[in-house]
This record gives structure tokens, sequence and C-alpha cells, in this order.
């Protein structure tokens, strides 16, 4: 079986597992506790803390860990737009991942917050200067994502940062994707918050952080304790810390050779894909894409047989977003893109991580060309 799906979630790597054993069992303690067994927690956590700070080029003070991307992402949207107490306005855009959304239609609903949507092209990419016009004197916050978890198209990020401080206005990114094939230096991005999750990088489910950068005020969204400074209250989790940063420091490692190597391996997989299936395109944007996946539409099939076809031939693959599982509705990025919805419902992402051996994603080219003609030839 080939898993080609590593955009919902990747395993846990061994050296993870070795880095977070100890503290599930001898160095179990709670970080809060004054004795030795807490005091020993608590130093994992620190250095956890300081090790996601490194990598993301900010201080320790300004990483708050939390149960994964999309309560970073709420933490972020609803803690940095409630700790604002004038201004009422949202610059977002309709491919965000629903965390941020949904956390978005919330401040709509409950708070009496508006939202301007900026527009994507049918690559995926934000303009900046619809961008700079979406800005409006009461806006609050702006959030758009680095990298797309559908169509893997890369944003101009540090553009639309330095548009949004022209007025003043803080600047969040979900980064969740981006993590394991970019950089993610928050000075160089120029963003003040910015999301990432654990399981996209070898860490478990259920553990991910938000950077804020230390001068934005934040309202928490979990309250209870006042562990990670008041702004995630709960016993921390240690053991996903420590396996969230040692996730990071292997991500970090050889990062540009290997984010290299796998661009080129994408770019002979797209080739190959658009040759052998019929009626294929390729969704996102040409260029600025992530190295780890590439995701097209088959005229004249549905993605949903096409994955079953492809399961079939050994091949494990998703018809877009893992975090809208369950539902039957046409990806709202497509959608978003222009797509038509009978379009976006033949839609397959093929995703994989800096392990993939290139000659074994070439191998995939046929069966998804052979899987195509099946479906089409069925008229499903
Ligand atoms: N943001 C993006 C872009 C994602 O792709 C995902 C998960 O797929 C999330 C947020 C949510 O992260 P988590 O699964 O850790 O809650």
């Amino acid at each position: 079986m080939i898993y080609l799906d590593a955009a919902a979630t990747s395993p846990v790597r061994r050296e993870v597992l070795e880095a977070m054993w100890p503290y599930l069992t001898g160095d179990f303690g709670n970080p809060s506790s004054h004795h030795a067994v807490g005091e020993s927690a608590a130093r994992g956590l620190a250095d956890a803390r300081a090790a996601v700070a490194a990598w993301l080029g900010c201080r320790a003070s300004e990483v708050t860990f939390t149960s994964g991307g999309t309560e970073a992402d709420n933490l972020a949207v609803k803690g940095i737009a409630l700790a604002n107490p004038r201004d009422r306005h949202i610059v977002t855009t309709r491919i965000e991942h629903e965390a941020v959304l949904e956390s978005v239609d919330y401040l709509v609903r409950v708070h009496g917050f508006s939202v301007t949507y900026v527009p994507v092209g049918r690559d995926g990419l934000v303009s900046p200067d619809d961008f700079a016009a979406s800005l409006r004197p009461d806006t609050t916050l702006a959030s758009v994502m680095l990298a797309n978890n559908e169509v893997g198209t890369v944003q101009p990020i540090a553009t639309l940062a330095a548009l949004a401080h022209e007025h003043g206005i803080p600047f969040h990114t979900d980064a969740v994707q981006a993590a394991g094939w970019l950089p993610l230096d928050v000075g160089a991005l120029g963003v003040d918050a910015l999301s990432i999750s654990g399981h996209k990088l070898g860490a478990p489910k259920g553990v991910g952080a938000l950077f804020v950068r230390g001068r934005i005020p934040l309202e928490p969204v979990i309250h209870g304790g006042g562990q990670e400074r008041g702004r995630r209250s709960g016993t921390e989790n240690v053991a996903g810390a420590v396996a969230l940063a040692t996730a990071v420091r292997l991500t970090a490692e050889g990062l540009d050779a290997r984010a290299a190597a796998a661009a080129e391996a994408r770019d002979a997989f797209i080739a190959a894909v658009l040759e052998e299936a019929p009626g294929a395109s390729l969704t996102g944007h040409p260029t600025s894409r992530l190295p780890g996946s590439a995701s097209f539409v088959f005229a004249g099939t549905n993605g949903e047989a096409v994955l079953l076809e492809l399961e079939r031939r050994g091949v494990v693959s998703s018809s877009g977003s893992a975090c809208a599982a369950g539902s039957e509705d046409a990806s709202h990025v497509l959608l978003a893109l222009g797509y038509p919805e009978d379009v976006a419902r033949t839609a397959v992402r093929f995703s994989w991580g800096p392990e993939m051996p290139a000659d074994q994603l070439a191998r995939v080219a046929p069966a998804v060309g052979d899987a195509v003609r099946t479906v089409a030839q069925l008229g499903r």
C-alpha cells in the first residue's frame, strides 16, 4: 500500500516516540507541582518550548502549546479579535481551513463582527492589491493561510503581512500544512501569529502550538488554572509538547534539500498524471505550491469513485480535506477557486511526507491513469 494522504496525517516518527516516552512514564509529573517529579516535567516542557521557539525564530514566551492546529487557529482568531475592545472587522479568505472559517463565523454570529473575504484566483493565490483593498480602519485581524491544505498553493505571506502592518492590523497565518516543507521564521514572514500542528510533522495527533508576538493582546479561549501564561489553561500535555519539539527539530534538519528533492519528484508526478489520466488538470498554483502534494480534477469522473479504484490498486489518497470528513459537500476551496460544483466533485489530492521515495511516487501515475479510465468508462 502506498500512503499518499500525508496532508491528512502522518505516522509518529520513532525518534519522536522515544523522546516522549519518558514523559509518559518516569517524568510523568504535573509541571505545576513544586516537587522533583513536577520539576523534571516542567524542565521538559521548557526545553520543548525553547526548541519550537528556536525553529520559529521567536521568544519562548511567545509560544503557547495547544491541543492541535484547530485550537491554535481558534485561539489566534478569537483571541486576537476579542482582545481588541474597539474594532469589529476581520479580513480572511474563503479557502481557509474550517478552524479559521468557523471561528470567524462565531465572531460574526455571537459578537457582531463583520468579515471581508478577499477573493482568490483560479490558482488559489490572494492578490496583494485585493488584500489591501479589503483592509478597513476598523479591521481588527487579518488571517490568511501560508499554504492551502487542498490545492497546496503557497501565499505571499510576507507581502500581505506588511500591507496589514501599514495599517497597524495584526496578521495571523495558519502554517499547519506549510510546516513540514517551508522555513517558518516569523521574523522573515512578518506575521504576528502562526499556527502549527504536530500530526502533520511526525508527532501525535492532539498537540500543536500558536506563536503570538509578545505585544499583541490575546484573550484566552480556554479558562481555568492559568497555565501557558494564562493564554491556555489546562494541565500541559508535556509528552505532546516534547513530541512536537522533537518533530520540528527533525523537520528542520536538511529541510531545504529535502524540499527541493520533493519538488522535483512532485513535478515529475504531475507531468506523468497529466499524461496518463484522460481529462486530468492540476489544481492550485503551477509553481507557488507545496513540494509534498498535488491535486487534480478528473473531468467526467467522480472523485470518490476514483479513490476507491485507486485503493483497489494499492494507493491511498483523498478527495480533499480529511478535516471535513463525512461531508458529502463539494470542496469549499475548489468552489472558492471558481470550479463548478460538478467539477469540484471530481477532485483527488495526493500528498506525501519528506521520506517518500521519488521512484515510489513515479509508480503511482500509471495507477492513477488506470483508475480514472476505469471510472470514466463505467460512467460514474
Ligand atoms: N489548518 C490546516 C491548514 C489543516 O490542514 C488542518 C488539519 O488538517 C488544521 C488546521 C487542523 O489541525 P488539527 O488537525 O491539528 O486540529
